[in-house]
């Protein structure tokens, strides 16, 4: 009983839901096409209500010539009501079920049909064409990318190249000026009168500000440069960090005494251990911190404090100074930015460049600052400590009258000052102009050491250096280069070379990697 109920019920559903949808309306006949049945809603189509047990042909007109054995459908045809309606024969064993459905609304659902495929055919295309379109505007921009990419690979190797160019020019601007002012320092006031020597004097200060600071200003490059195409590597070696801060102490403290404002230096660091940690790049960030609180700072003072714990170095530079406005201080990180009206001559690269150093060792650099009150700069980086390495005894002193120099440099300005300044000590020192020379003066004559430059004509200092290994040389070779790339360094270090030096070079760091590395008796 309930099985039928629910037959039942899903006969209705059928009826309300599918059948009425598709006002499917149907009839049945026998194997003699008399009708065995219908269902109420032919009525809908104009069809008269069908007499059961008498042929379906008198009664419907689209059933004349029909048999009970045919499988038949017709799309399209007229019906009493003049609906258009869709008829589908259907033979069973023993009779024909004829199914009627209103064909307007599958013609419109075919034409919907139809149209959607049309639809979707044409977003295809369209889909096809945008995806084309994206794809080329995708290869443009790689194009346009890469472009870019060399274009600033270009402006960054151009920039690299001048300021290398303007490293040798400066290097005999400095050094003679140094000569010059120490020689009228020298002299008595009948040779020059003292306002004469006075106003020179100035007058050759002014000139080795300027110097220094272009120096400073291609060294910002250079480095923004390297910087900038991935070229500055960390070097982490064992480091006496009471004997490094100690050194930015004593060459940053003639610049606050000159300005009259204090200079402290507070150190909370262990001299049983030392730290590994790249200290050229440690110096350099330090000297840029503590020369910017220095130079900023009119009143009062600057103070560094270091303090070493748990391997970690945690560092501060604060001063009493201008301050920087909160405005400023989101940009101040930005290459080239500067604080308008600080009245002082800088690069805007420094900080910057710090910045990055810091963080590629490890650190982070935070900057809190007030206008008018003052500016305080930490950072903390990693400090590995080891316990330190007994030190090699190394020859310290060397003979400087018995030193013999072989100096290989085209640049005859360069070659001049630094044979002056060598032969100032009492150092012997020979000449030549070319990488060849050097190996031929070699082969003649013993020398201590060979100073080398490296860009020279006819034979390069490189190609020298290697002309060298292969005879068997043993003399102690310094490079000096005009050139700060590493790959150089690392070239001049693969070849053997004992030193490598970057122009400008200073006469007392030859000497005294000199007494480093030969063994005078
Ligand atoms: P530079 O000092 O060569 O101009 P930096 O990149 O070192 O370049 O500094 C960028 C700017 O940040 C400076 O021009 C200055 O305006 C500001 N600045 C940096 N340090 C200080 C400081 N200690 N006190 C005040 N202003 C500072």
């Amino acid at each position: 009983m309930e099985s039928r109920t629910f037959k039942n019920k899903v006969q209705e559903f059928i009826r309300e839901r599918v059948i009425s949808k598709l006002q499917l309306a149907y009839f049945a006949v026998d194997e003699q096409m008399k009708v065995r049945g219908a269902s109420s809603n032919l009525s809908d189509y104009g069809f008269p209500k069908l007499d059961i047990g008498k042929p379906v042909d008198e009664q419907i007109d689209f059933m004349i010539g029909m048999d009970a054995k045919t499988e038949l459908d017709l799309p399209v045809v007229g019906s009493p009501s003049g609906i258009p309606i869709s008829v589908s024969l259907m033979p069973d064993d023993d009779q024909l079920t004829v199914l009627i459905s209103n064909a307007s609304t599958a013609t419109e659902q075919r034409q919907l049909l139809q149209q959607a495929a049309n639809e979707n055919e044409l977003l295809v295309e369209q889909q096809k064409k945008l995806m084309s379109e994206l794809e080329m505007a995708s290869q443009e921009l790689e194009q346009k990318n890469r472009q870019l990419e060399e274009a600033s690979r270009l402006q960054t190797s151009f920039i690299s190249g001048v300021s290398h160019e303007f490293r040798t020019p400066l290097t005999s601007i400095i050094g003679y000026t140094n000569l010059v002012k120490s020689d009228l320092a020298k002299m008595s006031e009948e040779m020059v009168p003292r306002i004469a020597k006075q106003d020179s004097d100035d007058y050759l200060s002014a000139v080795q500000r300027s110097s220094k600071h272009l120096l400073s200003l291609v060294e910002n490059l250079l480095d923004h440069g390297k910087l900038d195409s991935d070229e500055i590597n960390i070097r982490p070696k064992p480091t006496d960090l009471n004997e490094l801060f100690r050194d930015v102490e004593l060459l940053l403290t003639p610049l606050s005494t000159t300005k009259d404002i204090r200079f402290d230096i507070e150190l909370d660091i262990p001299s049983d251990f030392e730290a590994i940690v790249d200290d050229s790049r440690l110096r350099q960030c330090l000297i840029n911190l503590v020369g910017n609180a220095i130079k900023f700072t009119d009143e009062g003072g600057v103070s560094l404090k270091a303090k070493l714990e748990n391997e970690s170095l945690n560092v501060s530079v604060s001063d009493t100074g201008l301050g920087i406005s909160a405005d400023d201080l989101k940009k101040i990180r930005l290459p080239f930015f500067q604080a308008a009206d600080t009245g002082k001559v800088g690069t805007g690269l420094g900080l910057t460049i710090t910045e990055r150093i810091i963080e590629m060792m490890g650190g982070q650099l935070e900057i809190e600052s007030e206008l008018n009150v003052g500016t305080c700069v930490t950072f903390s980086m990693p400090a590995p400590l080891i316990e330190p390495q007994l030190a090699v005894e190394q020859q310290l002193s060397v003979n400087l009258t018995e030193l013999r120099v072989l100096l290989a440099e085209d640049d005859s300005d360069i070659a001049d000052l630094v044979v002056m300044l060598l032969e100032e000590q009492g150092v012997n020192v020979r000449r030549v102009v070319n990488g060849a020379l050097a190996v031929a003066a070699l082969q003649e004559a013993d020398f201590d050491i060979v100073l080398m430059d490296i860009h020279m004509p006819i034979m390069t200092g490189y190609e020298a250096i290697e002309e060298l290994n292969k005879q068997g040389n043993t003399t102690p070779i310094i490079v000096m280069s005009a050139s700060a790339v590493e790959d150089d360094q690392e070239r001049a270090k693969g070849l053997g070379c004992a030193a490598y030096l970057v122009k400008p070079v200073d006469v007392q760091e030859i000497l005294s990697i000199a007494s480093m590395v030969i063994d005078v008796n």
